[in-house]
């Protein structure tokens, strides 16, 4: 623990502090320009070396990694717990994932990444998938295990080497990650975290040694990181911000719909690119889902994210609180109604009442932009066609699911829903063996699966004729 207060700390530092108590947690320097160019030089050598490892080693340490996390699941569960603020349940359960995910490509990166054989005129074609060397990974804060570890899988599985800049406010968890891989015994240099702040991203991008970037973050971070990369010819995966649809039709079980409504709307306390964070629901039960998800709403225990009993814990950051109160503040002053909640908590931490909105105008926050935290808004539709209509009429595609039990209605979603994921009667969430990744302001490029695996590798087409002389 540190003596100093946040107020205390050189404005440069990165600093992790406890969105609980505000307290400061440590506080780190940055990497100096020469600590910087040490790590990109150890990057760029050992992936010399490191490409040339069988997948029968690489898989060996990835399976190491995934037994670390397993084994130390409470200690990183607590780690993230505190330095952002998710409930330690969903915490532990964060790291249990990234060992599946680990053990995942551990188990199939050989088979995703085989020759390919290709019919031609040639005497033999075929597809060979290679390492494209050191790449940048930009990363947020709220799922901090997870989003670097679904890029870290498959990409050193793959051959490639890992420099990660991870959000400021997690640097603990930064290096947790960077100690798992090489307690796994993956060669110094080919994870390394970058201890630096997003304004010493442009010159890594600029420099030879780092070949490709993904970004998990908001808009304007990846607009900013995928200008600099396309000025370099440099190959980007874009995972944006998301503002999901929920649909609810009058045939789906609606206890289920709206339990599942809930939790994805309060999935990290809110702080989920794929939360459900418009529910749009026709009107023959809008009275009936909005009377029982304000209930369950208003039924949730927020407190303390180290309490087994807290559905919801403190927003990861003081700045986020700030402007989830105006974006809800701005919404209601154009119009919109309030169900539930509506303001943060008078207490210390960064906490927000679960909060219901309905009647939306155009134009306004909730409409136009990402909401970051425990806030539903409900729009009431006629159709399945209507109710699509408003889903798309969103900059954002990243995830959507409706809840039907009708054949037509579930074929018509599957067909024009404009995002990324389409799930039927089910939260929508990330699971390694399927591509994850948007459209739209969401981004592109996919995590996850095969998918995944090839985004950042050479797609070699190899053509071999063989010329037999006639004379
Ligand atoms: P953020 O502010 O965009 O930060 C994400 C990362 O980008 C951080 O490492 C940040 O560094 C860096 N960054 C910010 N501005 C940058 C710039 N101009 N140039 C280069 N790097 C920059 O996002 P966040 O608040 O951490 O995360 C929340 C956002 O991520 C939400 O919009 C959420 O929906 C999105 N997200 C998307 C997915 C997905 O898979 N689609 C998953 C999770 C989260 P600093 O911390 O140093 O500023």
């Amino acid at each position: 623990m540190s003596t100093r207060t946040v107020a205390e700390t050189p404005r440069n530092n990165i600093v992790s502090i406890n969105p609980m108590t505000g307290e400061l947690l440590c506080e780190y320097e940055q990497h100096s320009d020469e600590i910087v160019e040490g790590k990109l030089a150890l990057a760029a050598e050992q992936f010399r070396a490191y490409r040339k490892t069988s997948f029968a080693q690489r898989s060996q340490m990835m399976t190491r990694a995934a037994e670390i996390l397993e084994g130390n699941k409470e200690a990183y569960g607590r780690l993230m717990t505190q330095e952002m603020g998710k409930p330690l349940r969903a915490a532990i359960q964060e790291a249990e994932k990234c060992a599946l995910g680990c053990r995942y490509y551990a188990e199939n990166a050989k088979k995703f990444l085989a020759d390919e054989e290709a019919e031609t005129n040639a005497t033999r074609s075929f597809i060979r998938y290679q390492p494209l060397g050191p790449v940048l990974a930009v990363m947020p804060w709220n799922f901090p295990f997870w989003q670097v570890f679904r890029f870290a899988a498959p990409g050193l599985m793959a051959g490639n080497v890992g420099l990660l800049k991870h959000a400021s406010n997690v640097p603990q968890c930064a290096l947790a990650i960077e100690e798992v891989f090489r307690k796994a015994g993956f060669p110094e240099g080919v994870f390394q975290t970058l201890l630096i702040g997003s304004d010493r991203v442009g010159k890594l991008i600029a420099d030879s040694r780092v070949v490709a970037v993904t970004l998990t973050g908001s808009v304007g971070a990846g607009s900013s990181v995928a200008a600099m990369a396309g000025k370099e010819i440099k190959k980007t995966v874009l995972e944006l911000g998301g503002s999901d649809p929920f649909i609810v039709m009058p045939s789906a079980e609606l206890d289920k719909a709206v339990e599942a409504a809930v939790q994805a709307r309060i999935v990290n306390n809110g702080q989920s690119c794929i939360a459900a964070k418009r529910f749009i629901v026709h009107q023959q039960i809008a009275e009936q889902f909005e009377r029982r998800f304000v209930q369950r709403m208003a039924s949730l225990t927020v407190g303390d994210p180290m309490d087994p009993a807290t559905d919801v814990g403190p927003l990861a950051t003081a700045v986020g609180l700030r402007t989830l109160q105006e974006q809800v503040d701005k919404t209601v002053q154009i119009g919109a109604r309030i169900l539930l909640g509506g303001k943060r908590i008078n207490r210390q931490g960064n906490f927000f009442e679960p909060t219901v909105l309905s009647e939306i105008p155009r134009g306004s926050p909730v409409m136009d932009d990402e909401l970051f935290g425990p806030v539903a808004a409900i729009f009431v539709v006629s159709s399945m066609a209507e109710a699509i209509c408003v889903a798309n009429d969103s900059k954002f595609g990243l995830g959507a699911c409706a809840w039907t039990n009708d054949e037509a209605e579930r074929d018509l979603f599957l067909n024009e829903i404009e995002s990324g994921l389409a799930f039927i009667n089910s939260m929508v969430v990330s699971d390694p063996r399927i591509p994850f990744g948007g459209i739209k302001l969401s981004g592109y490029g996919r995590e996850l699966s095969y998918h995944g695996i090839r985004e950042f590798v050479n797609t070699k087409t190899v053509s071999i004729s063989v010329i037999t002389s006639t004379s």
